[in-house]
């Protein structure tokens, strides 16, 4: 589903490259979690998958970057935008309408989806994320792990192969915690690879298949599930 081989990048505002020979693979139904301290590059391999690198940061690309058999920075971003789902770090930012039924519905009102299918869909995504109950609400009054669930369900709701989430728990009380990690596991069983930058660890455990360590942007080391959870 992912395949980053030997990718340098520097931001053209940037004097030193933000990711100096990185590699990654991940495969359909795979969770992997990208780790290290601020400024390793995980924001920046995330962009690297949704196509925002290179399509909308300036800067020097080399190695090759391939999601779900595409060449990225060959593929149109919408091509990419039908394939992935991205949850960036400010979810507030990237919100469409005012209220979290159309929200969830945007995406697939897009793609010129079907309205039966859309009100499936996203009745469905909403179970998974525990957003039921809030459809009819505004966004603006929800609180902010309301809104990065809602975030969550949104970059999702059009059935992405790749799901990317940039510290998707930083809002999250423990329930909301509970609710984002079912979701990730749905979406795990449906086979979407999901890759997910975050630096703390211990609430994803359960759901997490694989560690990847970045520091200064390269991989320095990577665990499986069960090294994992035993260094926990
Ligand atoms: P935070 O972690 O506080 O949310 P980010 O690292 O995401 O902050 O940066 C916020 C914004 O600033 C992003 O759009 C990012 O691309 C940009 N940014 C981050 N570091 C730099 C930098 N060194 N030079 C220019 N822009 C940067
Ligand atoms: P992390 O997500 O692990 O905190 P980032 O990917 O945000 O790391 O940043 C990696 C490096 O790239 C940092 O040195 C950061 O300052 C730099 N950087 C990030 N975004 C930008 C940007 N838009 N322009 C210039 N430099 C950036």
């Amino acid at each position: 589903m992912i395949d980053i081989r030997d990718v340098h990048w520097r931001y053209a505002a940037a004097t030193e490259p933000a990711l100096r020979g990185f590699n990654l693979t991940v495969e359909p139904g795979e969770v992997v979690l990208l780790c290290g301290a601020s400024g390793s590059g995980k924001s920046t391999a995330l962009r690297l998958l949704n196509g925002l690198i290179p399509h909308f940061h300036d800067g020097d690309l080399q190695g090759t970057v391939r999601v779900a058999g595409l060449p990225v920075p060959d593929t149109p971003l919408e091509e990419l935008g039908r394939r992935t789902g991205s949850v960036l770090q400010h979810p507030r930012r990237q919100f469409f309408t005012g209220a979290v039924g159309p929200e969830l519905a945007f995406a697939l009102e897009n793609l010129g989806t079907d309205p039966s299918v859309i009100r499936r869909q996203v009745e469905l995504t909403a179970a998974d994320f525990g957003l039921l109950p809030l459809l009819e609400r505004p966004l603006a009054a929800l609180s902010g792990g309301e809104q990065q669930r809602v975030a969550c369900a949104a970059a999702v709701t059009h059935r992405p192969v790749l799901v990317l989430f940039d510290e998707p728990t930083s809002n999250l009380s423990t329930d909301a915690i509970d609710h984002f990690v079912a979701g990730v596991r749905r979406l795990r069983a449906a086979g979407a690879a999901v890759v997910i930058a975050e630096h703390r660890l211990h609430p994803l455990r359960d759901v997490v298949d694989r560690v990847v360590v970045l520091r200064d942007g390269r991989v320095e080391t990577g665990w499986t599930a069960a090294e994992f959870r035993r260094l926990d």
